[in-house]
């Protein structure tokens, strides 16, 4: 339950809320405010959409900067996240008006439009079958999918067709910062165990959230984006777990801007400008892992 709902079951006054209304933002709202700032900085900044979603809306985002490395930041895989999708507009917001050098930031505060305006963590697809779409994607290990939805197969067409070299997916809501193999295998380390520490240090330097292999600090969980950029292209690939809650206060999400988004920053500054030459994956699998996946991160 988010924060308004929690008001209206208690019948307390809804004037209370700040005028930015963060908790009860709408996709709607979403645009306006990547509109909003590409607005305020027409130079540096556009609009793009990616191909398709199983949504009557096209999933919006910002271009920032014109630099030759691209980096990504996309949010909301889970509907229900409304933190993320917080984050990363602060970080677009925070972003054009100080470009990252040498950089071209494509933020997407949302990937799946249908839940989060329905608050859910699932995406409907075009069967109106509730899908999770964050184990839609390939993975060596295994996936729920691959590509029942439209939305994973237009973000994994865009890193592609983009050569996007370092990218940061957000969500809540573990405090954490983490890096690949997050699948089901005990062979957890890739050969940029020490890279990928680096950057997570970077990363966490304000928010002073848990580190490490995704498995070991979550659990395995194939056919999530995070794996699938690395183990597809290379991507130096982080999952953020922002906050404590998937129901943050708005005075919760200004925390979690403070402490994240130059968090964020710095983590695609220390990337590589190349991306990873070695990223198959050479473990075993080891499916019983599998079996401890949530579904609730
Ligand atoms: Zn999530």
């Amino acid at each position: 339950m988010n924060g308004f709902m929690l008001k209206v079951l208690l019948g307390l006054s809804l004037v209370a809320l700040p005028a930015h209304a963060q908790t009860n933002r709408t996709y709607a709202g979403v645009k306006a405010a990547l509109q909003k700032i590409n607005g305020e900085h027409p130079q540096d900044t556009s609009l793009f959409t990616l191909n398709a979603s199983d949504s009557k809306d096209q999933i919006l985002g910002l271009k920032i900067g014109n630099g030759p490395q691209k980096s990504l930041v996309v949010a909301t895989h889970h509907g229900n996240e409304y933190g993320s999708t917080e984050i990363a507009l602060a970080f677009a917001a925070s972003a054009a008006a100080d470009l990252l050098p040498s950089q071209t930031v494509f933020v997407i505060p949302v990937l799946n439009i249908s839940g989060y305006d329905a608050r859910t963590r699932e995406e409907r697809d075009a069967k109106g079958i509730y899908r999770d779409p964050n184990r839609d994607y390939p993975g060596p290990c295994g996936t729920e999918g691959p590509f029942h939805l439209k939305s994973t197969k237009s973000l994994a067409d865009f890193i592609e067709r983009e050569h996007i070299v370092n990218s940061a997916t957000l969500h809540t809501a573990f405090p954490t910062v983490v890096y690949p193999w997050g699948i089901a295998t005990r062979d957890l380390d890739t050969e940029y165990t020490d890279t990928f520490r680096q950057l997570a240090t970077a990363a966490t330097e304000d928010s002073h959230y848990q580190i490490g292999n995704s498995t070991s600090v979550m659990y395995a969980a194939d056919g999530a984006f995070e794996d699938y950029a690395f183990w597809k292209h290379g991507i130096w690939s982080m999952l953020f777990e922002l906050g404590f809650s998937h129901s943050p206060s708005d005075r919760d999400i200004d925390t979690m801007v403070r402490i994240n988004v130059p968090g964020i920053r710095r983590m695609l500054l220390a990337s590589p400008v190349m991306p990873a030459p070695h990223h198959a994956f050479t473990g075993a699998c080891d499916m019983r892992l599998g079996s401890y996946d949530r579904h609730d991160e």
